[in-house]
């Protein structure tokens, strides 16, 4: 592919004058040709801070339009844009930005000391308000660097739900493919609006809407943090069209007298990602008459890899569609073949839009990439017209006196009851059992013996916790997902 990889500079030159961001905090807005000035001008700064190609360029700031002028000086001179998260311990970060080594570190004055141990090579950028590219020079222009499409753009670390961060080298051209699959099988155009207030350090807040919408004209709404009666204001306010929120968002909108008096009239559709959506959320839109969808990705592979059209999602409850237009997708048995229909299987995805590799973890590379395609981790099943469920991680899956327990089942049913706010099912290691079904919830006046019942009413015998602990809340990873190993370490204490 020979074209300029750019895009933004094609973007400018289609539609200068389009508000393209929009600060919700502050109100400043920026349109294509401002964006594409600011990038020009950090692309500079990079430059003659001796940052040459494929150099690390770090972010730790909240949600921003550092993280845009970042990302799109980065696509001018071939550096490697890592937004780092914020919410990391200053341990986990240590870690990170060890990992990482990056030239220059652009950095919030509150986060500052977090960056305490950091290598004294780096060089820090404070970042302290939208203006921080005032005093930078104007007149010399970066010269472009000759790019391949395979080229590292941005390197994005993982949740850490099942274990350290692992940094996610995605190319121009695996960030380019998702931003054209979305807005092809998504059907967006320019004059969609999304609000982005999931974390941009994250693959949910760069690339499900934010960078989709800025290829295609669009517009981003930028909020540096998530309230959720100040989000369905915005999405009010800014006429907004589309958006992704993850569960634990969602279970806190929908409980907001905003959310209820609302009746969203510019919204096409709200989207769920990130985590499995508990089916309570979708009755709650379902009730209002509002369109929505639960999305699927990973950052190893788009993030998005799914279309549901959200008059099916009542039809196909729990299903997140069918593969997008450029998306290949496999679900495999252990001993690698073709899982039959409604067979559970690994999910494995192949396309352009997939990650090169993991930063420093050939090993971790090579079993997660296997002759092109991505092993997801992920066990799902597919049904005749071609539906995709995700049943759960195959790290979760419980084998209990040899038969396979896909917890995700287990949760949904758990969070049908009206007492139960939430609930986590795992495997606890059982002499007898091999693993015994375990669940926490987060409910009130309701006893395990209710549960039990409950429980029998639909699930088999054998997927039936044993042994349910009740919670005031479940423990949350860095990007909000229930936090599996957490629960485990409480669970094995109890024992103790
Ligand atoms: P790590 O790889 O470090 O353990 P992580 O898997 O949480 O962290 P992410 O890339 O943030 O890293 O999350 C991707 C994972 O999120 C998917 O592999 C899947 O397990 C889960 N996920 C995403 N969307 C859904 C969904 N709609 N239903 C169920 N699970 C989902």
């Amino acid at each position: 592919m020979h074209a300029n990889l750019n895009w933004l500079e094609s973007r400018m030159k289609i539609s200068p004058d389009r508000e393209a961001i929009i600060d919700a905090d502050t109100k400043d807005s920026w349109t294509y040709k401002q964006l594409y000035d600011r990038a020009d001008i950090l692309a500079n700064y990079f430059i003659h801070q001796g940052v040459q190609k494929g150099d690390r360029v770090a972010l730790l700031v909240p949600n921003h339009i550092s993280y845009l002028d970042f990302i799109f000086a980065c696509m001018k001179i071939g550096a490697i844009f890592v937004p780092l998260n914020w919410r990391l311990s200053d341990d986990e970060l240590e870690y990170v930005v060890k990992d990482c080594s990056p030239k220059i570190l652009g950095v919030n004055s509150s986060f500052l000391k977090k960056l305490a141990k950091a290598d004294s090579d780096i060089i820090l950028l404070e970042i302290h308000h939208n203006h921080y590219l005032d005093n930078f020079l104007k007149e010399r222009k970066a010269p472009p660097i000759e790019l391949q499409e395979t080229d590292p753009l941005a390197m994005i670390y993982t949740g850490g739900t099942t274990g350290r961060p692992k940094g996610v080298v995605l190319s121009h051209r695996s960030i380019l493919w998702n931003a054209l699959n979305t807005i092809v099988s998504w059907n967006l155009s320019e004059d969609d609006v999304t609000l982005t207030c999931l974390p941009m350090f994250h693959t949910g807040g760069l690339n499900v809407y934010t960078l989709p919408l800025l290829l295609i004209g669009g517009k981003v709404v930028l909020s540096s943090s998530f309230h959720a009666e100040k989000a369905v204001a915005d999405l009010l306010q800014y006429k907004c069209t589309v958006v992704l929120f993850v569960p634990t968002m969602y279970h806190l909108i929908i409980q907001t007298r905003q959310f209820h008096e609302a009746t969203f009239p510019d919204m096409k559709v709200f989207v769920s990602g990130g985590a499995p959506c508990p089916h309570k959320i979708y009755d709650a839109f379902r009730k209002k008459g509002i369109a929505f969808k639960e999305g699927y990705g990973l950052t190893e592979a788009g993030p998005n890899n799914f279309y549901i059209d959200p008059k099916d999602t009542e039809r196909k409850l729990g299903s997140v569609g069918k593969p997008m237009l450029f998306n290949d997708i496999k679900i495999v048995r252990e001993d690698g073949s073709t899982a039959e229909l409604q067979e559970v299987g690994e999910l494995l995805v192949r396309g352009c839009h997939a990650f090169e590799y993991y930063w420093n973890k050939q090993q971790e590379t090579k079993k997660t990439i296997q002759h092109g395609w991505v092993h997801t981790g992920d066990l799902a099943r597919q049904d005749r017209e071609g539906y995709v469920y995700i049943v759960g991680r195959k790290k979760d899956m419980i084998i209990t006196g040899g038969e396979n327990v896909y917890p995700l089942e287990i949760e949904h049913w758990l969070e049908s009851h009206e007492a139960i706010v939430e609930a986590a099912v795992l495997g606890l290691p059982d002499e007898k059992w091999g693993e015994v079904v375990t669940a926490f919830v987060v409910g009130e006046n309701i006893s395990e013996g209710e549960l039990k019942a409950y429980c029998r009413a639909k699930l088999t015998r054998y997927k039936i916790p044993k042994k349910f602990y009740f919670v005031k809340e479940l423990p949350k990873t860095h990007v909000g997902k229930i936090d599996k190993t957490r629960l485990k370490e409480k669970a094995r204490e109890d024992s103790r």
